[in-house]
């Protein structure tokens, strides 16, 4: 993604009261953010938060927390999200490498993965978020039956990530390299990436995986 630093992105992103602060501080107790003890869902990338805010509208039962690393790019997503208002989507301004500290064991039902950083560099393959050490991370915050999905146009990263998955000990429940053009499309909301790339013409792979 293509970072510009919006000055003072950061005060704001903090200041704002869709955005968890201190995230660790509710651990074992995400229910009482939301008032309520329906599932909980993130979304790790989640950019300027196309597909989660459309996500919260649409499943009003579910609640969600997206979670994006830069401030600068969160910030759009916030001003969205004042103007929605959805009562069942926050935000945390944080790297996914901290989810462990952040969410209690089972406290999680689903992690979307949305056309996360590939990563190309072999030397760099350990910050891909479908590697064995972000999936141990995801183990260790997720429901025993939740799962993990995954979306990308990036055909090294999905081959990547269907051979790393199963060699972290999850179980690939089902897969395809051109999501548009499956059942699945009518359900499917797309990103902003998403959209971009697909109107590019290449095609959208998608797994979904559990343990
Ligand atoms: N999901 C959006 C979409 O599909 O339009 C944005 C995709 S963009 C390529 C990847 C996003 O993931 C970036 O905004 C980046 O800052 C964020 N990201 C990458 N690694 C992350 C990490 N370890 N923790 C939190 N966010 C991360």
């Amino acid at each position: 993604m293509r970072l510009r630093h919006i000055p003072g992105s950061e005060d704001a992103v903090f200041a704002s009261p869709y955005v968890l602060a201190s995230p660790e501080q509710h651990r074992g107790r995400f229910g009482a953010v939301f008032g309520n003890e329906n599932p909980i869902e993130i979304e790790i990338g989640m950019g300027k938060g196309k597909f989660i805010m459309e996500q919260a509208r649409r499943h009003p039962e579910v609640n969600f927390l997206g979670i994006e690393r830069y401030p600068s790019v969160l910030l759009r997503a916030i001003k969205k999200q004042e103007q929605s208002r959805l009562p069942n989507l926050y935000f945390m301004c944080v790297d996914a490498k901290l989810l462990p500290e952040i969410f209690a064991q089972g406290e999680i039902s689903r992690i979307y993965l949305n056309f996360s950083d590939p990563w190309p560099k072999d030397r760099h393959a350990k910050r891909r978020l479908t590697s064995p050490g972000f999936m141990e991370a995801y183990g260790s915050v997720l429901k025993k039956e939740g799962t993990v999905e995954f979306k990308t146009d990036n055909q090294g990263l999905f081959a990547y990530s269907l051979a790393s998955i199963p060699e972290a000990g999850w179980r690939i429940q089902w897969y395809t390299k051109d999501l548009h053009h499956t059942d699945a499309a009518g359900d499917n909301v797309m990103t902003e990436y998403e959209e971009k790339f697909s109107s590019m013409g290449n095609p959208i792979c998608k797994l979904i995986a559990g343990r």
